[in-house]
């Protein structure tokens, strides 16, 4: 995860929405004529970033719960107490499908005026058929209206609902006999995920919906041991999932069973972040076991980032990757994690011309700069989205 292939003094050209050509400024001056040319100078170009795990389309805010979190209460202490979640799913469910239209699309620029290009964007506060169809159609809806891409993952199994309340299983059911068949039957989604964790899906829960969502297409990724050492990392590698996210309290085994089956590990540093733990992924055991390691922002009401850039310095800070290990995971490892590594993800000839120009002299400030947007320019399928760090 080292190596970035970086060229100096190079160049990239793109037609329609593709890569034709990758090298050094000569060389490519020489092979290229180009209608508009965007003048880098100084400056670095990379791929557009890809935020590997969000919980995108939400409702709401939860600002009184960092008051809560301050004095000492848990993630399922808030949770218990009919906050959490399930406030975000009342808010969401009383919002209108174009309400929610509105409120991200504006998240889907915030999102793109930081380096995003393409996200995985989940479903989870809708809890019933009809408000998790209403989540996936605006997740469907915004990446069929660009210019940023969501990858859309049916997240129903992320809590229970409250009209579920000590009916786990009866909530299983309806997610793996109606829910599931609809949002594949309508290609509403690609992935489908649980909140695999102790007290709300567990093991044998989490395998029954991630084995119907895969009997029906969907390819299935996991909340993984975030808060309780459960075996979601065996889980995840047991069904054959893309990708498993968080990883806090993954066993000796989990890492084993992960590398054998190709899972992805998916890490969230700004989720022990927002949560006040003292606990962070151990990414360096996942580079050492050779498991790929991806980046994600975790986006939700009680963790609610979108810059990309200050996941990457999470990840340098808090999890000790290097700024090179930290672009791959949000590049190219999380293109892999979003099932698209042939087509997005690194600066390469035939893939999409999803790029980035950045205010810095060397892709180090990726990581050592924080709490600045050094963005200066996206292009997204090959044209110019924001300009001067700004829409255009
Ligand atoms: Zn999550």
């Amino acid at each position: 995860m080292e190596d970035l292939g970086i060229i100096e003094d190079g160049a990239v050209a793109a037609a329609g929405s593709k890569i034709v050509a990758v090298g050094k400024t000569s060389d490519i001056r020489n092979e290229c004529s180009a209608s508009e040319t965007i003048d880098a100078t100084g400056k670095i170009v990379c791929p557009g970033f890809i935020d590997a795990h969000t919980h995108f389309a939400f409702a709401g805010s939860r600002e009184r719960e960092l008051e809560l979190k301050i004095k000492g209460a848990g993630y399922l202490q808030i949770l218990q107490s009919g906050g959490g979640i399930l406030r975000t799913v009342r808010d969401t469910r009383a919002a209108s499908k174009d309400e929610l239209l509105r409120i991200c699309r504006e998240r889907a620029n915030n999102l793109l005026i930081h380096g995003a290009t393409t996200i995985e964007a989940k479903s989870g506060y809708g809890l019933s058929l009809q408000d998790e169809i209403k989540l996936l159609e605006v997740i469907n809806q915004l990446n069929v209206d660009g210019p940023l891409a969501l990858v859309s993952t049916f997240l129903g199994a992320h809590a229970i609902p409250p009209e579920f309340e000590g009916k786990v299983h009866e909530y299983v059911d309806l997610l793996c006999d109606d829910m599931i068949p609809v949002v594949a039957k309508r290609h509403l989604a690609t992935f489908c995920d649980v909140f695999c964790e102790k007290g709300v899906f567990e093991i044998d829960d989490s395998r029954k919906i991630l084995l119907t969502g895969k009997q029906f297409g969907l390819f299935p990724r996991i909340h993984a041991d975030e808060l309780y050492p459960l075996g979601g990392a065996e889980l995840g590698a047991e069904v054959g999932a893309t990708s498993a996210d968080h990883l806090l309290y993954i066993s000796p085994s989990g890492f084993e069973q992960m590398k054998r089956s190709g899972v992805i590990a998916t890490l969230l540093p700004a989720a022990p972040l927002t949560l006040m733990l003292d606990r962070y992924a151990d990414a360096r055991s996942f580079i050492s076991h050779g498991i790929p390691v991806a980046l994600g922002s975790d986006l939700s009401p009680s963790c609610w980032l979108e810059n990309e850039q200050l996941v990457m310095a999470l990840a340098c800070y808090k999890l000790r990757m290097t700024p090179a290990e930290a672009v791959m995971a949000a590049t190219i490892n999380a293109a892999h994690s979003v099932r698209k590594g042939n087509e997005i993800g690194s600066v390469e000839d035939g893939k999409m011309a999803d790029l980035l120009v950045l205010n810095a002299p060397d892709y180090r400030f990726l990581g050592y700069r924080i709490g600045v947007n050094m963005i200066d320019t996206v292009v997204k399928r090959g044209k110019i989205v924001v300009r001067d760090g700004a829409l255009t």
